[in-house]
């Protein structure tokens, strides 16, 4: 006998088997950056015992990671085979700032565009986050698993574009990773079995973190603008005092260390810096401020690495990332000669 109660009454009958909800390639546009809390405190901890949660988190968050999200779109699909029983559209995408979010912390959740999908038998599943506009099913309509229900969107309580799913028997959340309702202790959830079918399964292999985007600004780019557009500029005007490299990243964890490096147009270094990261985080905008001189017209090599301490004490680069910019030339001004 197992001794593992996953269920105080009879198991529930079977769930409807998967599909991953999102269109994007795993590999690069998209990937999961929360999943359930397993942890039965203030912690946080997901089904693997890792930081890729936050407190009280009982569904997965799909993370875009491009703003293609705002052109084309990343289609949002039914996960199962069932009826539309509620949808909501007309909020407006916005990516919430740090001071809001610290401010909705503890009330409930400000309503976004989503659609729920009931499968029979007490299953549901759960859409949040949609693009404004995009939802395009109505209630009671039937749909296929696979079919299009609106588009990946930045509505209601959150700072990132993403798609919040959820799972849920008879009102229960249930993490699709595991059958579990999340409050089993991370330890267990290793015994469950998943709901996801073959295909999504094949794309859904546990990544601990990772980096996602970079790119250089003239000025300290706010959340908004970060999630919108994409600020990258690759050539600067002469005599550019100011200028910012900045990485999105996600699962870093406290003591991992950041390093950068500036190599000047000849090769030599021109800045090297080193930060700690203070407390550990499940997605970070890292900003380093380049410099306040000129930089003497050229192309600059950047490096960006990564560094955490393994086991035997020694780091190990886990992000390696390289980039250039470049510093246009002074424009000679010649004049003709007087005749
Ligand atoms: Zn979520």
């Amino acid at each position: 006998m197992s001794g593992i109660t996953v269920w105080a009454e009879s198991e529930p009958p079977a769930a409807p088997l998967l599909a991953f909800p999102v269109v994007c390639d795993t590999s690069s546009d998209c990937f999961i950056q929360h999943y359930f809390d397993y942890a039965p405190g203030p912690e946080a901890l997901d089904h693997t015992c890792g930081i890729l949660t936050y407190n009280g988190h009982k569904g997965i968050d799909i993370r875009v990671s491009s703003p293609k999200w705002k052109g084309a779109g990343f289609p949002v699909i039914s996960a199962a085979r069932g009826e539309i029983e509620i949808i909501k559209d007309g909020i407006p995408d916005r990516a919430l700032n740090q001071d809001e979010i610290k401010s909705a912390r503890g009330l409930a959740p400000k309503p976004s565009n989503s659609v729920v999908i009931n499968h029979g038998n007490g299953w549901r599943t759960h859409y949040g986050h949609l693009r404004q506009g995009s939802v395009i099913v109505k209630p009671g309509q039937e749909v296929a698993r696979g079919s299009l229900l609106g588009l990946v969107g930045l509505s209601g309580s959150t700072s990132f574009p993403h798609l919040h799913f959820h799972l849920s028997y008879k009102g229960q959340n249930i993490d699709p990773f595991t059958g579990m309702k999340g409050n089993e202790g991370c330890e267990v959830a290793a015994t469950g079995r998943s709901y996801w079918s073959a295909d999504a399964n094949a794309k859904l292999g546990y990544r601990n973190g990772g980096v996602f985007r970079t790119g250089f600004s003239d000025h300290f780019p706010s959340f908004d603008e970060l999630e919108i557009s994409d600020i990258d500029i690759k050539i600067y005007k002469p005599g550019t005092t100011e200028i910012y490299f900045w990485v999105n990243l996600w699962g870093i964890r406290k003591g991992d260390q950041e390093e950068l490096q500036i190599y000047k147009p000849d090769g030599t270094v021109y800045k090297r810096s080193s930060t700690a990261v203070t407390s550990s985080v499940v997605g970070l905008r890292s900003f380093h401020h380049a410099s306040s001189l000129p930089f003497p017209p050229g192309t600059y090599q950047i490096n960006y690495k990564l560094r955490r301490q393994v086991k035997n004490k020694r780091s190990e680069v886990i992000i390696n990332v390289d980039s250039t910019m470049e510093i246009l030339p002074q424009k000679e001004i010649f004049t003709s000669p007087e005749n």
